[in-house]
């Protein structure tokens, strides 16, 4: 048997890391996981339980109390919360704007690693596998790791129309670059392109486009590591 190949995608929000990485495991025929979804989602669970966001402290301390459960179809990717589904609210502006807070905490980070390695390695044929430090921190042996870029216009207007209750595409963009700014300044392992990562500025190219490449850079990956 072939070994399972890991697909490392990074990069900041609206680079198009969801609809790529979603598109290059139905082609590869391969597991997906939203590791942002899971921020996400610890991050609904803080707000909807009166934890402080703005309290490290607090959180450390609740980190350990939800029960995430990640669906890793990539054709339709569920995020449970003690047994409820939150893929809608997780979206929503109220989480966005927590959710840096909140992933900054390294014990928080340390329990979404922990699922996200034991999600890679129960994957039979491979995953691949999305967010900000995959290639850096939670899988540095990754088969292939990808880093996608585009510039803030692009991400800004990308994103404004996907989130729940569409706001401004200049609002969006002033809250994107806050964001990226807080994710790349953290302490623990911050949102950062692996020394070993093919960067992949999605700018000017189509969703086609970008997994073909993608898909192409992860057969070269596999034909030089056999
Ligand atoms: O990808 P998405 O925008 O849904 O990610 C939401 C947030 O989750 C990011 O802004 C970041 O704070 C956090 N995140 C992270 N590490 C990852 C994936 C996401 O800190 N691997």
């Amino acid at each position: 048997m072939e070994n399972p190949v890991i697909v490392a995608i990074d990069g900041p929000s609206g680079t198009g890391k969801s609809s790529t990485s979603k598109a290059v495991a139905v082609r590869l025929g391969l597991s997906y996981l939203d590791t942002g979804a899971q921020y996400r989602a610890i991050t609904w669970w803080m707000l909807s339980n009166g934890v402080d966001v703005a309290d490290p402290a607090a959180i450390a301390d609740a980190s350990g109390k939800p029960v995430i459960v990640s669906g890793t179809d990539p054709r339709d990717p569920r995020i449970s919360v003690d047994g409820v589904d939150a893929s809608g609210p997780i979206r929503s502006q109220e989480v966005t704007a927590a959710v840096s807070a909140v992933s900054a905490v390294p014990e928080v980070r340390a329990r979404m690693v922990e699922y996200q390695r034991a999600a890679a390695a129960a994957a039979a044929t491979g995953i691949v596998v999305e967010g900000r430090d995959i290639g850096t921190t939670v899988l540095p042996d990754a088969t292939a790791k990808i880093f996608l870029t585009a510039s803030a216009e692009v991400r800004a207007a990308r994103r404004s129309g996907e989130l729940l209750g569409a706001v401004s595409v200049a609002a969006t963009q002033e809250a994107l670059v806050k964001r990226d700014a807080a994710d790349s300044g953290r302490k623990t392992s911050p949102l950062a392109k692996a020394a070993d990562a093919i960067e992949v500025d999605t700018s000017d190219l189509t969703l086609d486009e970008v997994v073909d490449r993608v898909v192409a850079l992860v057969g070269e990956k596999k034909a030089t590591a056999r």
